[in-house]
């Protein structure tokens, strides 16, 4: 039995009792998800792979705020998750889902833009909505149709939408299925598009493939068999200038009933010209009462009206007619979270009326800016999701801000002592990363600061500077780096650094032998090892600090928070400095890490040759690979990527592997090492370690190349099937090679299915080799989840705000959210009272947020 089983068996308790009859205490159950990340951090020391404990949290990450069946399905794939680690009770065991957890939901990719960014629009005023035409050129597609999850809500929000609203029967089955049952589900319904409704066309005057609305009266019904022997139902309308057939196939039998001969009818669709006539399939058709007025006047037509997403067009109209009641009785008397003055100094129009406008706008708002969600009223929503994103993140950094920690001595002359070691002067922007660190450092509350910077920007080098001005002041650092070789590498450039300062640098990795465990751990809890570096072998529960002040963590995303919680456990609240080397646009990693503070490195180090890229097609290859063989025949080394393949491991091995043969096979005379994601993480160390000594010379891999491994001698790298992969990971590849003082070449060869979409992403990557331009890029073009990784982005889905387009958007909510938060900490004062109860009401179980007040 492993030591974590028994720790992980006080879950099961709790289990039990929700899952008893049918999961029917589900609701009753407390604050689970906060168990489950205390037993799975405990699980952690005890040996519990810090992935499972992870799975573990996010499964019923903001349990508290599902519904009923949202937490039945978590708590089902949590006993699944359970399933393999634990002994579960026979009750228990049959209720496993097979559903593999999907964690941290992300927004969906949105669709590529049709053009490139247009130049950035400088922020000249603080109002929102002073340059219309800025907007109106704003190149992007509207967001794809999206029907929001469950969310928490609370006060008249929750209000059930049976009995307040009388509702048809088709359309409450339709609600339930959607999990649209309160009032708040609808209101914040977003309109996935508009129709055109305000002008009535003559039926003549309808034009084939586009849509359009008449007044039509019955002249005919048929029933019939048509096409592909669906039953369909044939409607001649008519009026003074021709006639059109509607036809509704698979009909239900009232639909034939409401089509009387005589009666008149306005309907909205796409006319089709076909070898049938002029007709139109499933029009939206509104009756017109006896004085010719339509009983939907001023909802359904006349107007422009709603498109929602999720339901069928024969839906629209039922779906509309609940949102305009819903509305209309809602709407007006919402209250508005913001401050007044907020509000009125960004020019954003109230709540109500943003969503009496997106729902059912007034005649004269432009029918292209609510196609695009350009509206004020979308911007209103949309910055409201924003705002208590950051209100919620600014609140939680308050919280740890509190607890007191170290106020270490980062003064000029300090610095300049520590300064004086590097053997170079640090570039402009690793000096200001590194101001901002000394200033987070010498404040007693503790530093969470994420140091983001291309690969070979010098973070590592920022870092070491952080940990002599904390071991100066007499305390320890600890380096946790994700992999071996990686933990090795730093050691060693540290150690060689530091080596006149006469600092005490250790390795603390798992595969050291019993005896060099031994005296390491000896020498840390003694306080003698003063520069801990090492991996997860870190967390373990006999690793022992004297001294703990600074915890650095490289690459940053390959640790869960739990991982970090645990090593920054190990002192009494020491600073700590996160990095990546993902670049993520700032407004992102505001988005995303909002309670980190961020450092941007964004120069690399004087002297490197850039990397030369370029894109080969499938026909064109032979000339990379000839230039592969003269990078070899010079002393060269060189790495060739294959794709993963449809996530599948199997072929993503094979893939791999035919490519070491073939690549083998192309060069004979010399030695080809193979890595791939199935080996186990000594055998890849092995490898890597193989080919930084030379005894390789090409190094064959999928995407598992270490990343941050420095291997100056490799020159040039080929990366096949190219289109496959995300622009921000062909980068993070790419800055294997250009690491020494030999000119370095990226070849991209591109397969023959090329997009539009992968030929302009490969172009950006011959182009440019900032990391952050191409961050950007990528965002643009598959949205946040893709490049920040599902797994850990943390990001709460956004059903407005698209943080591509909404960058501005996203820097006001971000400083009004830190400025309100500076001024009223616990959100107590009156006028923030509805700001607290809509962070509650409709936004907390969303954002996961710090306990308030
Ligand atoms: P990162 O951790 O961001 O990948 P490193 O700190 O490892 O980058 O730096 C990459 C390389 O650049 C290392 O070989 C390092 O010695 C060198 N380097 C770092 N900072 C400077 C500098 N200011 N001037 C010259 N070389 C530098
Ligand atoms: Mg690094």
């Amino acid at each position: 039995m492993s030591a974590y089983q028994p720790i992980l068996e006080a879950l099961l308790p709790p289990l039990r009792y929700a899952a008893r009859d049918g999961f029917a205490h589900v609701g009753t159950l407390k604050a689970f998800d906060a168990l489950v990340l205390q037993v799975g951090q405990k699980a952690t020391r005890a040996g519990l792979p810090a992935e499972s404990a992870n799975r573990l949290a996010s499964v019923v990450k903001g349990f508290d705020a599902m519904s009923a069946p949202a937490r039945t399905a978590a708590l089902k794939v949590l006993i699944g998750e359970l399933k393999p680690l634990v002994t579960l009770p026979p009750e228990l065991e049959p209720l496993a889902s097979l559903t593999k957890s999907v964690v941290a939901p992300v927004p969906e990719p949105k669709p590529a833009r049709a053009k490139p960014a247009a130049t950035k629009r400088a922020p000249k005023t603080q109002k929102l909505f002073e340059e219309d035409e800025a907007q109106a050129d704003a190149p992007y597609a509207i967001a794809p149709p999206k029907v929001p999850t469950q969310q928490s809500l609370r006060g008249p929000l929750a209000t059930p939408l049976e009995p307040t609203f009388r509702i048809h029967p088709r359309l409450a089955a339709l609600l339930k299925k959607k999990g649209l049952q309160r009032v708040g589900d609808i209101l914040f319904l977003m309109p996935r598009g508009y129709e055109d409704r305000r002008q009535l066309a003559t039926l003549s005057q309808l034009v084939p493939g586009e849509r359009g609305s008449a007044v039509a009266e019955v002249r005919r019904v048929d029933e019939g068999f048509k096409g592909r022997g669906r039953r369909t139902l044939k409607v001649i309308f008519a009026d003074a200038t021709g006639s059109i057939a509607g036809t509704f196939f698979n009909y239900a039998p009232w639909m034939k009933s409401r089509f009387a001969v005589g009666k008149k009818f306005i309907i909205s669709g796409e006319l089709r010209a076909t070898s049938y006539g002029r007709e139109m399939a499933h029009p939206e058709a509104e009756p017109l009462d006896e004085g010719g007025q339509s009983a939907g006047a001023n909802v359904h037509f006349e107007r422009i009206v709603p498109l929602y997403p999720g339901f069928e067009r024969g839906e629209q109209r039922g779906i509309r007619d609940l949102a305009h009641r819903v509305v209309a009785r809602f709407a007006p008397t919402i209250e508005d979270p913001l401050p007044e003055s907020l509000r009125t100094g960004l020019g954003l129009p109230s709540l109500g009326d943003a969503l009496q406008q997106i729902h059912f706008p007034s005649d004269d708002v432009p029918l292209d800016a609510l196609q695009r969600w350009a509206t004020p009223g979308h911007r209103r929503l949309a910055f409201d999701e924003l705002f208590f994103l950051q209100l919620g993140l600014s609140l939680r950094r308050q919280d740890v801000k509190v607890e007191p920690g170290i106020s270490f001595d980062t003064g000029p002359r300090k610095l300049q002592g520590v300064l004086e070691r590097l053997p170079w002067p640090l570039t402009k922007a690793q000096r200001r990363a590194l101001d901002e660190i000394c200033q987070d450092m010498s404040k007693p509350e503790p530093m969470n600061r994420l140091l983001q910077g291309d690969v070979g920007s010098g973070k590592t080098a920022v870092s070491l500077c952080a940990a002599m001005l904390a071991i100066e002041a007499g305390y320890q650092a600890a380096v946790m780096a994700p992999t071996e070789i990686l933990a090795e590498q730093h050691a060693r450039n540290m150690q060689q650094l530091l080596l006149k300062a006469g600092v005490e640098v250790g390795l603390l990795t798992g595969s050291q032998s019993a005896k060099e465990k031994r005296e390491a751990r000896t020498r840390l809890a003694m306080g003698r090892m003063q520069l801990a570096v090492g991996t997860h072998a870190l967390l373990e529960d006999d690793i022992q600090f004297a001294k703990l002040g600074l915890v650095v963590i490289d690459e940053q995303h390959r640790f869960g928070v739990m991982q970090r919680a645990v090593l920054r456990d190990k002192g009494a609240m020491p600073d700590v400095l996160v990095m990546t080397a993902t670049p993520i646009p700032r407004t992102l990693a505001m988005a995303a890490y909002g309670d980190l503070d961020l450092s941007v490195i964004d120069e690399l180090p004087p002297g490197r040759t850039p990397i030369a890229t370029r894109v080969f097609g499938e026909k064109s290859r032979e000339h990379a690979w000839e230039l592969v063989g003269r990078e070899l025949e010079a002393g060269r080394q060189a790495y060739v990527v294959y794709p993963l393949v449809e996530e599948s491991e199997k072929s993503d091995l094979q893939s791999a592997t035919e490519g070491a043969d073939l690549v083998q096979a192309a060069f004979p005379g010399f030695h080809v090492g193979l890595i791939h994601g199935r080996m186990k993480a000594e055998q890849k160390d092995a490898v890597m370690r193989a080919f930084r000594d030379k005894e390789l010379h090409i190094l064959v891999s999928t995407t598992v190349i270490e990343v941050g491994v420095d291997v100056p001698n490799a020159t040039v790298m080929v990366i096949e099937s190219a289109e496959r992969f995300g622009l921000s990971q062909l980068h993070q590849l790419r800055g294997r090679v250009g690491r020494g003082q030999h000119a370095s070449h990226c070849l991209l060869i591109a397969g023959y299915a090329r997009s539009e979409v992968s030929k302009e992403r490969l172009a950006v990557m011959a182009a440019t080799n900032d990391g952050f331009v191409i961050a950007q890029k990528d965002l643009e073009l598959r949205g946040p989840g893709e490049l920040l990784g599902t797994r850990q982005s943390g990001l709460p889905e956004l059903a407005v705000a698209n943080l591509a387009r909404d960058q501005d958007l996203l820097a006001i909510a971000r400083r009004e959210a830190l400025a309100l938060v500076e001024r009223d900490g616990r959100l107590a004062k009156p006028e923030h009272a509805p700001l607290r109860r809509a962070l509650e009401e409709r936004w907390e179980g969303k954002l996961a947020l710090a306990k308030i007040g």
